[in-house]
């Protein structure tokens, strides 16, 4: 087996036994669709592996990796490919892609839902919000459920019904030696503690069961602006006010330059601008009740904070992160926005250049904080805030620059920093990973990589070293 991800040769023949037992597309270098399914969310990623296993099925993913097994293959998992680091392709060796595995099943009356690994949040909300439910999740419409569910998965109604994985009841998964186990609260418990936020350490999971909420059709949602110029007034207001919100209530704040999209009036596009935006998990007009000191505050450019249906809302920054552009992301919690804090946010957010380049600060609490902090391996639970700052191009050019815009906020903030979230990490190293889930919970994880997946066969990812 090789450890490190050196580079593995495969012969045609080798192949063809896959192709045998295999029902999915294989896609080699040269092959019609390889440049296609290649290619990851971020186009910063540039990595050319030896064959794509295009999976249909749990059969599909057993042979793959039975088959990666065999030839001692350095094996990346795909869900929907939006690693910020680009962890689900590699050089050389093999894709698992679960892409095509799109069976999703909600039963409305048990509010449950069964969902194959190849599901994007869109489609998710998709099959959920017929029924008027959801499935707590995260706020772009192509993310993969799957990358997003094992590291935690933050969305706009989490404060409310909790993370992802406090809605996940089971997962079936195929293991490094080729074992296909279930892991619920009864079954596997402690594997189910571990995919509870440990990413994809432990294998392949094929499909995951969600507990689902009614939600909508219409929510409170939406976005308010002000001119950075006036971001320091309307951090400190927002500050006080957010501190005792209710529940169903949460708020993202945005900074950036206005986006040219079609919602936006031309005379604002390109300008610094500082959004919060909002989501109201409950009736319409609680909703506008509650958002009202905010709209009330100082002088909004624009107000797009409006009853709409929930997947609208959920749809609201697909265009800001289109696949193939270039982003680099630092990320970090804090416990609460200091009057330092709100300082730092006010000058990065002025000398912000790319029009593509901005942060989104979330806000957590909620049902988030009321989940004990040992019950799952994610560990970001007392966190106040989670910054995510994207320093983004839309090529090489001009990258390095957005990129050292994001190290130098990042950096400004460290006197702050408690822990980061797993899913907003790039390949930081060991010590980031332990630090994503604390000391203890670190080496609760390691003697779980020990017990399922001992010679590191799953290891691109925020790796969890068995030794
Ligand atoms: C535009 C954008 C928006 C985002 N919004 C949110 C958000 O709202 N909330 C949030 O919590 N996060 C968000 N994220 C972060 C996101 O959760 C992670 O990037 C996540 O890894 C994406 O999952 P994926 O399946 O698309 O990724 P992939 O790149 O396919 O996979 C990511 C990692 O998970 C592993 N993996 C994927 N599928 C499986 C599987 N079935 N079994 C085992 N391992 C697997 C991969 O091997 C890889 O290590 C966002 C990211 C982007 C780029």
């Amino acid at each position: 087996m090789c450890i490190e991800g050196n580079v593995a040769s495969l012969d045609n023949s080798a192949v063809d036994d896959l192709r045998a037992s295999f029902r999915g597309e294989l896609i080699r270098p040269g092959e019609s669709g390889y440049e296609h399914h290649r290619k990851v969310w971020n186009g910063s990623i540039d990595r050319h592996p030896g064959l794509i296993a295009r999976c249909t099925g749990v059969a599909d993913v057993l042979a793959a990796t039975r088959f990666a097994r065999k030839h001692e293959l350095l094996v990346a998992v795909r869900g929907g490919g939006h690693s910020f680091p680009g962890l689900s392709t590699c050089d050389d060796g093999l894709v698992i892609d679960l892409g095509p595995m799109k069976g999703i099943r909600v039963d409305p009356e048990a509010r449950t839902a069964r969902v194959q690994a190849g599901v994007e949040i869109g489609e998710l909300d998709h099959e959920a919000q017929e029924f008027g439910l959801v499935a707590p999740a995260g706020i772009v419409s192509d993310t993969g459920v799957a990358g997003l569910t094992l590291g935690g998965g933050t969305g706009w109604v989490m404060r409310k019904f909790g993370l992802t994985i406090d809605n996940l009841r089971s997962v079936d998964l195929v293991t490094a030696d080729g074992s296909y186990i279930k892991a619920s609260e009864k079954e596997n418990a402690d594997l189910f503690w571990g995919v509870r936020g440990g990413g994809g350490n432990f294998g392949i999971v094929t499909e995951f069961e969600f507990q689902l909420h009614p939600v909508g059709p219409h929510v409170m949602a939406g976005p308010i602006f002000w001119l950075m110029e006036d971001a320091s007034e309307v951090l400190r207001f927002y500050r006080d006010w957010v501190a005792d919100c209710p529940d169903e209530l949460m708020t993202i704040i945005g900074q950036r330059k206005a986006p040219a999209l079609p919602a936006l009036p031309a005379e604002l596009v390109g300008k610094h601008v500082l959004a919060i935006v909002t989501c109201y998990a409950g009736p319409v007009e609680e909703g506008e009740r509650v958002v009202q000191p905010l709209k009330a505050l100082g002088s909004p450019v624009l107000d797009l904070c409006m009853p709409k249906p929930f997947v609208t809302h959920q749809q609201m920054f697909d265009a800001s992160f289109p696949r193939g552009q270039w982003y680099y992301v630092r990320a970090c919690d804090v416990d609460a926005l200091n009057d330092d804090i709100l300082e730092i946010m006010t000058e990065y957010g002025r000398r912000i250049e790319s029009p593509i380049t901005g942060l989104t600060l979330w806000q957590m609490g909620g049902a988030v904080s009321r989940v004990g902090m040992d019950e799952t391996a994610f560990h970001g639970r007392d966190a106040g805030f989670a910054f995510n700052i994207s320093g983004n191009s839309v090529s090489a050019d001009g990258f390095e620059a957005e990129r050292k815009w994001a190290r130098d906020y990042w950096a400004a903030l460290e006197p702050y920093h408690t822990s980061v979230y797993v899913n907003f990490l790039m390949q930081e190293g060991e010590e980031r990973v332990r630090q994503a889930y604390g000391a203890a919970k670190y080496d609760r994880l390691k003697a779980l990589k020990r017990r399922y997946d001992p010679t590191n066969f799953f290891r691109l990812n925020q790796n969890i070293r068995p030794d």
